[in-house]
């Protein structure tokens, strides 16, 4: 897909202003995921933005991780995350960084504000804490503990870091203001005691920093230009500003918050995420019907497709909430200037051609690609029994009904006009097989004297090789499976978003490696499966997006 022009916004507006007036010479950007969960399509939104923004103005953009929280997180998410990122298409500059390689200087920096009498250690139990922080429209009160001098403060902070205390039992907190209408301003904690190994650093430290703290400065200490983050920290910001305010550091980025994306008929919080997975209501993190990238990249999605729909989705303050037929559309439009074209039958019906003569009934050459010749061509082989979609018979058409009919005549893709003549049914009734035959003066001419609307796809039996190709519809039936209050999202789980069918394809797929894309004409596009699929072996698709949108339309 040819990279469309950048779509202006807000965001692009403040860099644009900081360049001209020589607030900044260049842009430095950071995507900061924290490594407890996999990414998601509101994920690919920020690293577009983030990434897109370092490329556009000449800029660098960061990958860091925020591993504050040692219990949640691992490497195996820190792993797929910068998996995800490359596949995305982008590359951060220079090493990975991580929050937790800044925990010498913002325990340092805590020490400053300690003995500027800027934070304090703090006794209080949660539930305490929690009583005297206040609410919305009260007012906080003060810790008895919030007096204590320099000294002790001090003297009791290393204490932390050395072990002295048990976990929960003591906090460092900034000194700011307890009657702030800004809850985030109310003495926030920076510091608690937590015996959890970390990721990077073991059991080195027993007390590890807040995320609001170790934000900013982790920010400050890359040099970022632009923070940018969701609107949820909009409230945190007078916190952001504060911490860079009293320490000496030399550096203070701009934090700029911007909606995030939601998406309907589909969840993005990691935790419902983790919920589905751990569950099994899907397989896995990486689940073709999840919205992680992973699931996204193993139903076929493409990198191209996806930072498409991050630049079609724009960024600004207001609600983001997209349907997924705009993400639909995006990949749907790449696949189809770049798919090779192949036929597939998903819900086989036989077809005997009756007057198949060897020798006279000939195989015609095809393109893989109507708008591209440099894709090349394959043959399409014929045979005495061919595969046709069950759909595309009616023993009672309805009006305007242009394919096959008993008595009717519809034209096989890139082959003959055919003729049905007899329809075979078994025991219980049910057509088994249609007898057929074929006009031999129709290979790439009309026939004379009649018309033939109608075009069917079909494969020969002879030749198609077996497919398991999985049909996968909406993960929820609901547009807003989280925007109920008396009901969980997992009722709105649609039964039916999983189909696995066994059809017959090309022989020209046999050795298609896993993560190769066709569209099945007249069906879809679809893509080897990145695990299951064997080259040569088994073949697997996964069905990608329809040719057209087929979601909650009218029936008819
Ligand atoms: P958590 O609730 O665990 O914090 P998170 O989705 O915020 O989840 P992070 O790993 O902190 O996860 O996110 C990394 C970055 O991606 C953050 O800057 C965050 O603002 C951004 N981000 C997360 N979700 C979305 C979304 N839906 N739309 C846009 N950006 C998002
Ligand atoms: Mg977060």
């Amino acid at each position: 897909m040819r990279e469309n022009a950048p779509v202006p916004h807000f965001i692009r507006t403040i860099i644009e202003q900081d360049l001209a007036s020589g607030k900044h010479r260049t842009v430095v950007t950071r995507f900061p995921p924290e490594p407890n969960g996999y990414l998601h399509i509101g994920h690919a939104k920020s690293i577009c933005l983030n990434f897109g923004l370092a490329e556009d103005y000449g800029g660098r953009c960061n990958l860091r991780f925020d591993d504050t929280n040692p219990e949640k997180e691992s490497m195996e998410y820190a792993n797929a995350i910068m998996e995800d990122v490359r596949w995305l298409g982008y590359q951060w500059d220079g090493p990975v960084r991580w929050a937790s390689d800044y925990f010498p200087q913002l325990y340092e920096y805590a020490e400053e504000l300690i003995r500027k009498g800027l934070a304090y250690v703090d006794d209080l139990t949660p539930d305490e804490m929690r009583e005297y922080r206040g609410t919305l429209t009260e007012p906080g009160r003060d810790s008895p503990w919030r007096n204590r001098s320099v000294e002790e403060n001090l003297d009791l902070f290393r204490r932390m870091r050395a072990g002295e205390f048990p976990d929960g039992s003591k906090t460092l907190r900034a000194k700011i203001d307890m009657k702030s209408p800004n809850i985030n301003l109310r003495d926030p904690v920076l510091y608690r005691i937590k015996r959890v190994p970390h990721l990077r650093t073991g059991t080195q430290w027993v007390i590890y920093p807040m995320y609001d703290y170790t934000h900013c400065i982790s920010d400050a200490l890359e040099g970022i230009t632009h923070s940018l983050c969701t609107l949820e920290f909009e409230d945190h910001r007078p916190l952001y500003d504060w911490v860079l305010d009293h320490i000496t550091i030399g550096c203070h980025p701009q934090q700029i918050e911007f909606a995030r994306l939601e998406m309907r008929h589909t969840v993005t919080s990691k935790r419902k995420l983790n919920l589905l997975v751990s569950e099994g209501h899907v397989s896995g993190w990486d689940d073709p019907r999840l919205p992680t990238l992973q699931g996204m990249r193993r139903r076929g999605y493409t990198p191209e497709g996806i930072r498409e729909f991050a630049r079609r989705i724009g960024v600004s303050k207001a609600a983001n909430i997209v349907d997924l037929e705009v993400l639909e559309g995006c990949i749907r439009e790449d696949l189809e200037a770049r798919a090779p074209r192949v036929m597939a039958v998903l819900k086989p019906l036989k077809v005997v051609l009756t007057n198949y003569t060897d020798g006279v009934t000939l195989s015609r050459e095809a393109p893989l690609h109507p708008q591209r010749p440099e894709l090349g061509s394959r043959l399409v082989p014929l045979g005495r029994e061919i595969w046709i979609e069950r759909d595309d018979f009616a023993e009672t058409p309805p009006p305007g009904w242009q394919r096959l009919t008993p008595g009717g005549e519809v034209r096989l893709r890139y082959s003959y006009v055919i003729r049905c003549n007899e329809v075979v049914r078994d025991a219980r009734g049910e057509v088994v097989e249609l007898r057929c035959s074929i006009d031999h003066d129709t290979l790439g001419q009309n026939p004379v004297g009649r018309k033939v609307k109608g075009v069917i796809h079909w494969v020969a039996c002879a030749h198609a090789l077996p497919a398991e190709v999985r049909l996968y519809d909406r993960l929820f039936t609901d547009p807003d499976p989280d925007g109920h209050k008396d009901r969980d999202f997992r009722e709105f789980l649609n039964p039916h978003s999983l189909q696995v069918v066994q059809g017959w394809v090309e022989p020209l797929v046999r050795d298609a490696a896993p993560e190769t894309r066709y569209q099945f004409e007249r069906l879809g596009y679809f893509c080897t499966d990145r695990y299951d699929h064997r080259p040569g072996e088994r073949i697997v698709f996964n069905r990608t997006v329809t040719l057209k949108e087929t979601w909650a339309k009218p029936q008819g």
